[in-house]
């Protein structure tokens, strides 16, 4: 279990990715661009004394996840797009990790987005220690089913550890016979995608999300100074070059994954071109019920 000052840094973390989500959603609309979003929520998150604990993620349509604007992005949203926020906080290495999905000016996809909305809101309302992994997986199929939808197979929840977003246990969004239990003092997000689609994703183009693989002498000394800015800004979380106060940024990350020393996250995007929606929220497994640490 965590103790009571783990605890209040995981809620403090939470509250302000919930926060953060909302206002990501309100922000979305016809002719807006994706980078002012993107910087409106990570600078909201940073503004509350949180890190980023990886960079916001605005996944548009077909694209499930892993869109996150460049350096000098000028994309902006169109009428009808189906847009997922996805962002999260970290306070000391705990996290809040949530998504939500909202239309850019028509209602055509509302029950599309109603579906992951329902199945992650039915999961909270049972998930708790003792629950079977497989049985979370059941009721999200369940609910998307129910709602003329598929959920995406291969993307799922995670146990999230101090420091490390995506640590040991794996929540599907359908039931893939994983009889193992949550234990009490777990923290794991839970985030169905519902489509319209095939029902399971595919790399895309890479993004520009990228993650620390190794540690490694570098040659330039300012690409040597660019890394340890970037390992003690975002620690082993995933980041951008967007989000880092360094000159020249997005060159320094270019050349870094040149060098093996980053590796960037493929944009993932229905094997179909399916619409998607995405909502999730993280949980605390305190006991029987769990607390969900990123409600509004
Ligand atoms: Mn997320
Ligand atoms: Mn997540």
């Amino acid at each position: 279990m965590l103790t009571e000052e783990e605890l209040s840094k995981l809620r403090k973390a939470g509250q302000v990715a919930s926060a953060a989500r909302t206002l990501g959603m309100e922000l979305v609309g016809e002719g807006v661009k994706l980078f002012n979003v993107a910087q409106e929520v990570e600078g909201y998150i940073r503004s509350k004394g949180c890190g980023l604990a990886f960079p916001c993620n605005i996944s548009i349509n077909e694209i499930a996840a892993h869109y996150t604007p460049s350096v000098n992005d000028e994309k902006v949203f169109e009428k009808g797009d189906v847009v997922k926020i996805d962002c999260g906080a970290e306070m000391d290495g705990f996290v809040g990790d949530t998504a939500g999905t909202v239309e850019v000016g028509t209602k055509r996809y509302r029950s599309l987005i109603e579906a992951s909305k329902r199945a992650r809101d039915t999961v909270a309302e049972f998930v708790g220690a003792g629950t079977a992994i497989c049985d979370i997986g059941r009721a999200v199929e369940m609910c998307m089913v129910q709602d003329g939808f598929k959920p995406i197979k291969n993307l799922c929840g995670h146990q999230i550890k101090p420091y490390n977003l995506h640590a040991g246990v794996s929540i599907p969004n359908y039931n893939d016979g994983n009889t193992n239990r949550l234990v009490a003092g777990m923290v794991v997000a839970i985030e169905p995608f519902a489509t319209d689609g095939e029902g399971t994703v595919s790399n895309g183009p890479p993004g520009n999300i990228v993650r620390i693989l190794r540690e490694k002498k570098l040659g330039d000394p300012k690409a040597q100074e660019f890394f340890e800015y970037a390992k003690g800004e975002f620690k082993s979380f995933p980041f951008c070059a967007r989000s880092c106060d360094f000159p020249e940024a997005e060159k320094h990350v270019k050349n870094l994954i040149r060098h093996g020393v980053l590796s960037s996250y493929a944009l993932l995007v229905e094997s179909k071109k399916g619409m998607v929606s995405q909502h999730e929220h993280t949980f605390y497994i305190a006991g029987g019920r769990a607390e969900v640490t990123t409600l509004p």
